[in-house]
């Protein structure tokens, strides 16, 4: 037997067991609960970094227990596989995306396997397979046939390095693209949407079904959806002409003063005077040119042209001057505002920028507005003025307020109704992009948008393109793969060359796994619906909306469709922190220096100036010098120490500095328990079962510690993961053993349970320990150890005493005596330690505090 933990041989030796043993795959059929644990799958870019780690870590210790617990466990893994750096690979290097993505593949599919995760890899998915884009595409023509997938003219995002366009959702806050990091410029072109906003309304309320869910990723989710209530009102033209607007206020409708149209309105045409007609295009132009984020900034100046044309206020039939401004946007809304200034902000900018009419028509409780000399809109509440039939009412939201009265006032005159509008907006989906699954529609002259017939599905990425990186998607240029005739009526036509969005790919992959061979269906309902919702999803913070949002969207629709049973995909989510390794950075230049430039860790220095440099933690990259490989830690201290770190480190929830200091420290502490098992002479005694009748006093205190071990690392690992504490109760029970009588069967019981507690932690080492004290199963079948209660009960408790408050010894009481005031001084007092201390002496006073502690107090 060999005494040295060595974790390169036994990591290796146990993954290639358990392989062979299938111990990760899922269960068929069983009468067991199902669980389904997922980690977000990862682009495939060829290098496993500190990140991915984490998450499958998190993952795995969660499958694994539960499979002990008695759970049938779906723990996939695959590859959200197409995307542009492929595409980009092919034109740099010249090598096809699909030898590029499954290179990348191989080598990380032979990382995750090195770190013992236990994933059922007969269930691997990769998007850019033909076996999965097939169904991608079968999806889309779902969405198609119920009228949810649609083409339009648009104005869209185009990254101009990326050389395709974006969705709302992959532009940032500063107008950039999510990917490229360029300045997303404005392109109207025809292209595919999901109707995502038929949906808002379901996708708003049902986060209250979310339990299991961060409040922080479901409030994000909310806001993004932005739903805000109010009423749409109809204003009339002078020349009879139709003009909706949605406000939030229609309340104030009385003191609007001007309308405000998007210069893309369809009627702005129509309302233009031929005296303001040459002022109206010069500004449409210049609008066009402008990003909706660029346009609707606040701070910034107003502009605006006036139509010439005027509107009627339809509660006061007032004339009021309609106007174009580019902060109204056509997709937001109706693409057209009432203004009312003395409320609103913004309206008040213009107005004072253009000399319109101010109008009170809120006056504040404290103090009275007066048009003439406001210097901001005032947006509060106070009582209704100058309004009509509204004067005097409370203004505001609630019930019986002016909001309320306004919209049964316009639904009374049909001049308006009460509705909600969102901020959310239909997605994008067209990528003028190789790399990604071919919208399956054929365009006939005759016939429009035809779909592809399932029977013809794969519209296969035809494999002999050039990848020039000019001129757009080399489909375009393909006509052998461009020119078909129509499914439909049998004329010359030509396949859509726009691919899909790959957040399409990752809005239904979860729903594969559970069926992923079927090469007949999408899958089969009765084992998708078995095995969903996902019990536990994790993944980063980074996909709160997209991903998040894009896949509830799609169980939705796919349920409408008949194809599943439930309304959430997933019941519970973790989002993980970040890794985060140590940077050193010069202050007044902002670079970062090399660790390996610095001679004196404790007093770091900049090598090229002499000045003295930041230490910070920040995200591991390679611009920062900050990353640390997988490979190089399994390499030196094994997956089991990489694994034990990163779940003993931080929280999962929370960000992770990487401390080598720390790694050391886990894998000390495997050491230790691996010398607990080989040193003990434990081994060969599987049928050791402690006899709870006569034990010893430390035998009792012993149990007590195992059990106590149990049920905290059972608690931390319900719900809220907290990996963390659980490591620290290993460690607690690791050294309660360190310092018990090795003969006892009551420490064989201690063994036993550390083991079965450690093994969803550090699989390997877990296993070989397993083996070592005899057994020939492998540990990752046992069932998780259960707590006995009356294990857990102290029959005896240690009593400090204390003599003038300083401590001189303890006593051991029964807990009778020890939680009862008087029979504890009593016992006290009568003690060899008290009476050595108080003989002669005077005792002034007694604090007793039960269960705990007596202080005499003498003189
Ligand atoms: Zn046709």
């Amino acid at each position: 037997m060999e005494f040295r933990y060595t974790p390169t041989e036994i990591e290796a030796k146990w993954q290639q067991a358990w392989t062979d043993a299938e111990l990760s795959q899922t269960p068929e059929t069983s009468d067991k609960p199902k669980f389904y644990a997922l980690s977000m799958f990862p682009y495939p870019s060829g290098n496993l970094h500190m990140g991915h780690v984490r998450v499958y870590t998190i993952v795995d210790v969660i499958a694994r227990l539960k499979r002990m617990q008695g759970y049938r466990v779906l723990n996939p893994m695959g590859w959200d596989a197409f995307g542009l750096p492929a595409e980009n690979a092919a034109i740099e290097r010249g090598v096809h995306p699909a030898k590029w993505t499954y290179q990348n593949i191989d080598q990380m599919r032979d990382q995750l396997k090195q770190l013992g995760i236990s994933f059922d890899w007969t269930k691997e998915v990769a998007t850019c397979s033909p076996d999965y884009y097939r169904w991608t595409q079968w999806i889309f023509l779902e969405f198609f046939k119920a009228g949810l997938a649609y083409q339009k003219e648009a104005t869209v995002n185009w990254d101009p390095i990326d050389q395709t366009v974006l969705a709302n959702e992959q532009v940032d806050a500063d107008g950039r693209s999510w990917r490229s990091g360029a300045k997303v410029e404005r392109k109207l072109l025809r292209q595919w949407f999901l109707k995502i906003t038929d949906y808002a309304e379901q996708l708003l309320t049902d986060l209250d079904k979310l339990k299991g869910w961060p409040d922080r990723v479901k409030l994000m989710q909310a806001n993004w959806i932005g739903k805000s209530t109010g009423a749409q009102v109809t204003f009339t033209t002078e020349a009879g002409d139709e003009i909706v607007v949605f406000t939030t206020r229609p309340d104030t409708l009385w003191g609007a003063s001007f309308m405000v149209l998007s210069p893309e309105h369809p009627l702005v045409e129509k309302l233009t005077t031929p005296e303001q007609a040459e002022a109206i295009q010069q500004y449409q132009e210049a609008a066009a040119a402008k990003s909706d984020i660029d346009r609707t900034a606040e701070g910034q100046e107003k502009t605006g042209v006036w139509t010439g044309s005027y509107a009627i206020n339809p509660v006061n039939d007032q004339k009021i001057p309609i106007w174009i401004a580019d902060y109204v946007l056509m997709d937001y809304g109706t693409g057209a505002i009432m203004a009312v200034p003395a409320h609103d902000q913004r309206d008040f900018e213009f107005a004072k920028k253009f000399d319109l009419p101010i109008k009170v028509v809120v006056q504040p409780p404290d103090q009275t507005l007066d048009a003439a000399t406001m210097t901001e809109a005032f947006p509060g509440e106070g009582v209704m003025v100058n309004s009509g039939v509204l004067d005097g009412v409370p203004a505001g939201k609630g019930k019986g307020q002016s909001v309320e009265a306004a919209i049964a006032f316009l639904e009374s005159k049909q001049k308006g109704k009460g509705t909600s509008n969102y901020r959310l907006r239909d997605w994008l989906i067209s990528r003028q992009r190789y790399w990604g699954a071919p919208i399956p529609i054929i365009h006939c002259p005759k016939c429009g948008a035809v779909p592809v017939p399932d029977s013809d599905l794969p519209v296969a990425l035809p494999e002999n393109v050039e990848f020039s990186g000019k001129g757009g998607s080399p489909l375009t240029q393909l006509e052998s793969w461009l020119n078909v005739s129509c499914p439909s009526c049998g004329t010359p036509a030509k396949r859509e060359t726009d691919t899909m969005d790959t957040f399409i790919d990752s809005s239904w992959y979860f729903l594969r796994y559970p069926d992923a061979n079927n090469d007949q269906a999408v899958f089969d309902r009765t084992i998708t619906n078995d095995w969903m919702p996902v019990d536990q999803y994790v993944g980063g913070i980074e996909h709160a909306i997209l991903h998040l949002l894009y896949s509830r969207f799609f169980t939705k629709v796919l349920r409408d469709r008949g194809l599943l049973n439930f309304d959430e995909p997933f019941e519970r989510l973790l989002t993980q922190g970040m890794v985060q390794g140590r940077t050193y950075k010069n202050p007044t230049t902002g670079k970062y220096v090399l660790p390996a430039e610095i001679k004196d860790a404790t007093n770091p220095i900049d090598p090229a100036t002499g000045e003295k440099l930041e230490v910070v933690f920040e995200k591991m990259s390679k611009s920062k010098y900050n990353g640390v490989a997988p490979g190089d830690v399994v390499d030196k201290y094994g997956a089991d120490t990489a694994r034990m770190f990163i779940l003993f480190k931080a929280p999962p929830e929370k960000d992770l500095e990487w401390e080598d200091a720390d790694v050391e420290g886990q894998f000390r502490f495997l050491n230790r328990v691996w010398r607990l098992v080989t040193e003990s002479g434990v081994g060969r005694a599987i049928n050791r079962v402690s006899t709870h009748g006569n034990l010893s006093k430390p035998e009792k205190d012993l149990r007590r510690s195992i059990h106590t071990a149990i049920k905290e690392v059972t608690e931390d690992l319900q719900g809220d993961y907290q990996f963390n504490t659980a490591v620290s109760e290993l460690m607690k029970l690791s050294n309660a053993l360190s310092d018990a009588q090795k003969d006892s069967p009551v420490y064989a019981e201690g063994i036993d349970t550390l083991l079965r507690l450690l093994a969803p932690f550090a699989p390997h080492i877990a296993e070989e320990l397993w083996h070592t004290i005899g057994h020939s199963d492998s540990i990752h079948t046992q069932s998780f150890p259960i707590v006995d209660p009356s294990a857990l009960i102290a029959d005896e408790k240690t009593i400090v005493i204390q003599i003038l408050g300083k401590t001189r010894g303890t006593i051991e009481a029964a807990t009778a005596i020890a939680d009862d005031k008087a029979a504890l001084e009593q016992f006290a007092r009568e003690s060899e330690i008290a009476k050595r201390y108080i003989e002669g002496k005077e005792i002034k006073k007694v604090i007793v505090v039960p269960g705990k502690l007596v202080n005499f107090v003498v003189v």
